[in-house]
């Protein structure tokens, strides 16, 4: 909580006003969940679609998403790439 209460110290009105917007509307929340999501699965290289656990040898790293909700998965091998893109990116891809 030290590192929080002096980054909110540092704060200016209009930039507590902007956070506690935030706070209120639930955004805080879905940034703290998008984070915890994040560094669960930067340290956990399980291969989504096999459940090969990855910690030794090559692997291949796709991040995907908007900014806002960058995703990242590790895969153990170029056949689980292509199936988990198929399956998962180009469904839901915005179509034009
Ligand atoms: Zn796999």
């Amino acid at each position: 909580m030290n590192k929080l209460a002096k980054i909110i110290e540092g704060l200016s009105t209009h930039e507590l006003e902007l956070i506690h917007k935030d706070l209120k509307e639930g955004n805080i929340e879905r940034l703290i969940a998008q984070r915890r999501t994040q560094l669960t699965r930067s340290q956990s290289s399980i291969c989504p679609v096999c459940g090969q656990n990855n910690t030794k040898g090559a692997r291949l790293i796709l991040e995907f998403g908007p900014h806002d909700l960058r995703q990242k998965a590790t895969f153990d091998a170029p056949d689980c790439l292509h199936y988990f893109v198929n399956n998962n990116i180009q469904r839901h891809a915005p179509q034009d």
